[in-house]
């Protein structure tokens, strides 16, 4: 037996017991005469004793060569601590030793292994594994785990059936890249890695499962940004016979479980707002509504004068900024620098001062009198003491850049608080998405989404208004899930790939399965996807995904600790029917 408990268990009540603990060695503090030894598990840290009045000098000696990270096992009495440590729930006893079993050495780790730690980014990354014996990383997986489980709970009890769909499917060209595998048995021909199970789940509904969840990996071979990662985590789910408004009751009480047995928050209802309303009032279909400085239209009230550039710009929008007034000119002029700046690319800024007084000054001083200047602020609600800052242009470039400014100060006054949540629907997406790239419409959010009850007229006149059954779900500023109510009819499904540019038979060779599925009986149906990743970041009250993964890719999308992608050998591309050909 290695252990009688673990490190994290023993309390006053123990004492006088004897008890077998097994650990790492976290910390040795030797005093010549007495030896301290910290014993770590997952559970927590035991204080071990040594002291020449009471241990044998050859086990003294023996406790002398134990180093930082050796996994040893002891035997001893649980004995009253001297100082006690009211920090670890462990800190009242510690152990008088009588035997010490070496159980394997350690080298020396190449960072501490502490909450506090002097390993750098990358270095923990390459030892993953004595990162995650870290209190952080190690709380934060435990973390995970705990999500996971509330989420399956949850899910199952509302009668939901968790399905495997496989990992080895067929690659499709809408949507992200591909991660391709080849087949050694079917000579040129590959399989791909699923960006998500999509089509399974909506097979599975013509099967009858009815309701259906999974907790499944995903991958797309996207251009690595921040914080993405090549692989990620689904809650997948869809239900059959569902209108939107079922979907959305039931993923705001697994959303509403979630917060409340994670983080103890209760909240009632979510509010509900349609893409429309979010871009208009936060430049952004991901809104974070935990605080205001929502957007002020203010072509109205500016394109009546001789300031050419608001007479121009196709929008002109402002907001205000919570006792922006108190900026240096200084200040000012670095936020103007800040929204300049290629990755936000606004032209410039034009930026109101409301004085404490009631009176305005203004960087547009020359064009706009007080009068105009109490329009703007009533529409950016701006009080005394506030900065309304002021972008123009074309609406879809203005909107995001307006939004990136919220964000940011937002950010410095402290009002993105990880403590609190705000989530809410974003309801009513487009269905089609115009890309300058391909000069065509691309599915917003996938092919198999159904355009709301009587919109499908609108298609042949006017594509970009159609509006979709489409619903995310947003959480302080993240859309942690998204879905849709599906198409379940041939004839619809084949219009609509028609519209995003498949020939007949291209969307027959790609889709096939699915278009012949749908003429054996498919009810409706319609479902979602939560970023698991993304939303045990977001309860956790973190920004990075990176933490709460137990064995991340680095920002290139590699693997440093097993080092991934690799090449493979000359005999195994063979078999693959392989050829490569780099270029240099
Ligand atoms: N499969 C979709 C996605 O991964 C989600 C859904 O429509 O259920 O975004």
């Amino acid at each position: 037996m290695y252990r009688s408990h673990t490190c994290g268990e023993l309390r006053s009540s123990d004492i006088n017991n004897t008890v077998t603990l097994s650990g790492w060695v976290q910390k040795v503090r030797d005093k010549g005469f007495m030896i301290w030894i910290d014993l770590r598990d997952r559970y927590g840290i035991t204080q071990l004793i040594f002291d020449e009045e009471r241990t044998s000098s050859a086990l003294i000696n023996q406790a002398k060569t134990l180093g930082r990270e050796f996994v040893i096992q002891i035997k001893g009495t649980v004995i009253e601590r001297a100082s006690k440590n009211p920090n670890i729930p462990t800190g009242d006893v510690e152990i008088l030793v009588s035997e010490l079993q070496i159980l394997n050495e350690a080298l020396l780790p190449p960072f501490t292994i502490e909450d506090e730690t002097d390993g750098g980014e990358e270095l923990r990354m390459k030892y993953r594994y004595l990162d995650i014996r870290r209190n952080p990383v190690r709380k934060n997986l435990i973390f995970r785990s705990k999500v996971s489980m509330a989420v399956r709970n949850y899910l199952s009890n509302e009668g939901f059936i968790e399905v495997e769909t496989p990992y080895l499917i067929k690659s499709t060209p809408e949507g992200a890249r591909d991660f391709v595998v080849p087949s050694r048995m079917n000579a040129g021909q590959f399989y791909a890695l699923p960006q998500s199970p999509q089509t399974f789940k909506q097979l599975l509904m013509i099967g009858g499962m009815d309701k259906y969840f999974q907790i499944v990996k995903c991958f797309r071979d996207e251009d690595l940004r921040a914080d993405r990662q090549p692989e990620f985590t689904q809650i997948d789910c869809e239900m059959a016979f569902v209108e939107q408004e079922d979907i959305l009751t039931a993923f705001e009480g697994l959303t509403r479980h979630l917060l409340k047995e994670i983080n103890g928050v209760e909240i009632h209802k979510f509010p509900r707002m349609t893409f429309d309303e979010a871009m208009q009032k936060y430049g952004n279909d991901k809104p974070d509504i935990r605080f205001g400085m929502e957007f002020g239209e203010l072509n109205e009230v500016s394109q009546h004068k001789d300031f050419n550039i608001f007479n121009q710009a196709e929008l002109v929008v402002g907001i205000a900024i919570p006792g922006g007034n108190s900026y240096s000119r200084k200040d000012i002029d670095k936020l103007v620098e800040w929204v300049k700046r290629p990755q936000i690319g606004a032209l410039g800024m034009v930026y109101v001062r409301c004085n404490e007084d009631g009176s305005y000054k203004s960087s547009v001083d020359k064009f706009y009198d007080q009068d105009d200047l109490a329009t703007w602020a009533a529409k950016t609600k701006a009080k005394s003491g506030d900065l309304i800052c002021v972008l123009s242009g074309e609406t879809n470039k203005v909107r995001p850049q307006l939004s990136a400014l919220r964000m940011e100060l937002a950010e410095r006054l402290n009002l993105r608080d990880p403590k609190v949540f705000a989530p809410l629907w974003v309801v009513d997406f487009p269905l089609l998405e115009w890309d300058e790239d391909s000069e065509r419409y691309h599915a917003m959010h996938h092919p198999f989404t159904s355009p709301k009850p009587g919109q499908l007229e609108l298609l042949a006149t006017n594509p970009g208004e159609v509006k979709a059954n489409a619903y995310d779900l947003v959480l302080n500023g993240n859309e942690i899930g998204g879905g849709s109510i599906r198409i379940h009819d041939k004839k619809t499904q084949a219009l609509l790939f028609g519209y995003l540019g498949f020939t007949p038979e291209e969307a027959k060779a790609q889709f096939g399965f699915l278009m012949n599925a749908f003429e054996y009986g498919a009810p409706p149906h319609g479902g979602i996807a939560f970023g698991l990743d993304r939303l045990v970041a977001i309860l956790g009250g973190q920004e990075t995904i990176r933490d709460f993964i137990a064995f991340p890719k680095n920002n290139s999308g590699r693997d440093v600790m097993i080092d991934a992608p690799a090449t493979i050998d000359a005999m195994q591309l063979d078999e693959l029917n392989l050829k490569l050909n780099l270029k240099s």
